[in-house]
């Protein structure tokens, strides 16, 4: 392969170094559930998608119930992503075919794909880098932007654009680059305001540099004032495993932590996690779970010997912080209970286990999008349990992630327990379902909706609501699609 151009190569360390938790945005467990995410996500949000698939996931699981679905019902639970009756149809296309032609599996073969219903280069693409990890790099509005105002490209059809990107960069980075290129031009370089002066890639940057007219809003940019510019993000590494000054048998008791270790690239550094750190999936089979978060395994931690354990004042108790001292292991507890104080999270862990330079630009990206007013919208109520009914109060993180992205937290603080009567009085417009703490479901959506038939009840991504730090900018596009700010 012929050597890169240095400008592509330094513009993608730095997206790397932006975006460590670039990925998907589709909520998806398995090439059926993501090639009907994808059909959905046409002339719609990521985050609205994510939040109408759990209920037709529960309904029709398969390409079998799907194929037979009454297309009324269909319509009624897709509706909310808009072209309802078309996509609806070529859903159950998309089913009939997958059955009579692949046994109701989806093809990894780009030709199959191309050839069902609904399913066009795009979403043939997507499907094949995120399912089956076929190098394609599938141009979305974003990428078609972005792409442009970098001078990646001049051509004027994302068909094109995908055939100079893929000349531009060698085929085993397209997947990466592909999500990296969304998340910019999600976080930063939007449609109508860019933040050049935030940019992490503005030297690179024909049009934020002004020597280019802006290709999708006509106009040439004035370049931020010198000394305004983000400085350039450095390359991602991991920290020598000889570096005996930083931590090098960690056990993280925090299931968002743990992910965001690993998308760090720390994962040969984790000794140890407790057993809700399930994500990534593949870590359940190779570190080692000692315990839960309330009630953590203490012998297994000592024999883990580990260096630091990470905690979380919410998650854990002080009586695990006081064990630990007992053991003589050093601990570092973080407390989060809201969406900035995540920003400090980030920097204090990119400090103590010597990534700065990865956690750096996370927490200015997460600082960049926290600024500016939020305006007051629909009264929210988030439950995490039932039976008891409880809730995520406006001071907790989830109720501050809720204020962030656009809706207005009801109920008491901290995590209160409640009656049907007391979510009545608090009059709520929404109520949010996650799918955990407590693993709520399509039938408990349909029992509140009985109960409280004006309020707009949404079975949510639990992780994406609940999990902060690796998760926290896919809470705010899910609590921006439900205000309908995104
Ligand atoms: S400098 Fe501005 S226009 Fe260029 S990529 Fe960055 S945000 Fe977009």
């Amino acid at each position: 392969m012929p050597p890169r151009p240095p400008a592509s190569q330094l513009l993608q360390d730095r997206l790397r170094a932006a975006y460590p938790d670039a990925k998907c945005a589709l909520d998806h467990a398995d090439p059926f559930q993501l090639v009907v995410a994808t059909i959905l996500s046409a002339q719609c949000t990521d985050a609205r998608v994510n939040l109408t698939t759990p209920a037709l996931f529960a309904r029709f699981p398969d390409a079998p119930s799907l194929a037979a679905a009454p297309l009324l019902e269909l319509e009624a639970l897709i509706r909310s992503t808009g072209f309802y009756h078309n996509k609806a149809r070529n859903l159950i296309g998309l089913a009939q075919a997958l059955l009579a032609r692949h046994g109701g599996e989806v093809p990894a073969d780009p030709a199959a794909l191309g050839a069902l219903p609904g399913v066009g280069q795009k979403t043939a693409n997507v499907v094949l880098a995120n399912a089956f990890g076929v190098p394609a790099l599938a141009v979305d509005t974003h990428i078609f932007r972005v792409a442009r105002r970098l001078g990646l490209s001049k051509a004027n059809t994302p068909e094109k654009v995908e055939a100079d990107l893929c000349r531009t960069f060698p085929r085993e980075d397209w997947i990466e680059l592909h999500h990296q290129l969304i998340f910019h031009g999600r976080r930063v370089c939007d449609a109508r305001r860019p933040d050049c002066a935030a940019c992490p890639v503005l030297s690179l940057c024909p049009t934020g540099r002004g020597k280019l007219k802006d290709p999708h809003l006509g106009v040439r940019f004035q370049p931020p004032p010198e000394g305004e510019a983000a400085p350039p993000a450095p390359t991602p590494r991991a920290p020598s495993p000889t570096d005996t000054t930083l931590p090098q048998r960690i056990i993280s008791l925090v299931p968002s932590v743990t992910e965001l270790l690993v998308q760090w690239g720390l994962a040969a550094r984790l000794a140890g996690r407790s057993r809700f750190c399930i994500e990534p999936r593949w870590i359940r089979n190779t570190v080692p779970a000692a315990g839960g978060t309330k009630d953590p395994d203490l012998v297994r931690i000592r024999d883990l010997a580990p260096d630091l354990v990470i905690l979380e004042k919410d998650e854990n108790p002080k009586a695990v912080a006081d064990a630990l001292d007992g053991l003589g292991i050093p601990w570092l507890a973080l407390e989060i209970r809201s969406v900035q104080d995540c920003v400090a999270a980030l920097r204090l862990l990119g400090e103590r286990l010597g990534v700065a330079d990865l956690a750096e630009p996370m927490a200015k990206a997460l600082a960049v999008r926290l600024k500016g007013r939020r305006r007051k919208g629909p009264r929210a109520l988030a439950l995490i349990w039932k039976e008891p009914w409880m809730s995520a109060g406006p001071d907790t993180y989830v109720g501050d992630l809720l204020r962030q992205g656009g809706l207005t937290p009801v109920g008491p603080d901290r995590y209160p327990v409640l009656t049907d009567s007391d979510i009545e009085a608090l009059a709520p417009d929404l109520i949010l379902l996650p799918t955990e703490p407590y693993r709520f479901h399509a039938r408990h959506q349909t029992a509140l909706q009985k109960r409280f038939p004006s309020t707009r009840i949404e079975l949510v991504n639990g992780q994406a609501l609940t999990w902060y730090l690796s998760r926290t900018d896919q809470g705010l596009d899910l609590v921006q699609g439900l205000a309908g700010t995104s």
